[in-house]
């Protein structure tokens, strides 16, 4: 049986959890350098504020370890903060996370007016998904080796790369799956990212 780990250092990690019971699937919830230790087979980095989260990782001494496990092949589904930790480069930012991802992404994207908002968007191999966006970054450039999954007006909302799932808006606050069925076929394959799509 998988079992997967949700970074629970701030932000919407709960939903997450939810949602992984509804499909079945144990949890185990990372707050401290010894929860490291424990087995999983797959990671979430949830939405929330990528600063706050970025900072705890690396005064909880998690920061290094995650990110060799995620270079080594570790399966990721992050969701908006979680996407901004692993993309390479920041384009209004001087700071980066794990750098994992090759992608430029823009924090707060959509300005104050559209903080927040729902658009039913167009999600590659899923069909129409229901897309909560909360003070949402956007991918501005990808590179090669990166599938886009998804996008809002234009805007890159929802990528893949190797063992890395990322989207710019929340799954876990609605009641769709599939997205999460999706991570679950990553880890059941042990195969790319874009050939569960
Ligand atoms: N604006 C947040 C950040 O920059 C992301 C928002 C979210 O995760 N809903 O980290």
């Amino acid at each position: 049986m998988i079992k997967i780990a949700v970074l629970a250092v701030q932000g919407a990690f709960i939903e997450h959890i939810k949602m992984l019971e509804r499909l079945g699937v144990e949890c185990i919830e990372l707050r401290q350098r010894a929860d490291l230790e424990l087995a999983f087979d797959g990671l979430i980095l949830p939405g929330g504020e990528s600063t706050v989260q970025g900072k705890l990782l690396r005064e909880l001494g998690m920061f290094d370890l995650l990110q060799e496990r995620i270079r080594d092949g570790l399966p990721v589904l992050a969701t908006c903060a979680g996407l901004i930790l692993l993309a390479e480069k920041l384009s209004n930012d001087d700071k980066a996370y794990f750098q994992t991802l090759p992608v430029t992404v823009k924090r707060n994207a959509y300005g104050r007016q559209l903080g927040s908002f729902s658009v039913p968007g167009d999600l590659e191999g899923i069909g129409t998904f229901p897309m909560e966006f909360i003070r949402a970054p956007y991918i501005e450039e990808v590179g090669h080796g990166v599938q886009v999954l998804a996008r809002v007006e234009g805007n890159i909302a929802a990528v893949s790369y190797q063992n890395q799932l990322g989207t710019a808006f929340h799954p876990e606050l609605t009641e769709d799956v599939r997205i999460h069925e999706a991570f679950l076929r990553l880890i059941n394959f042990n195969t790319r990212a874009f050939q569960i799509f």
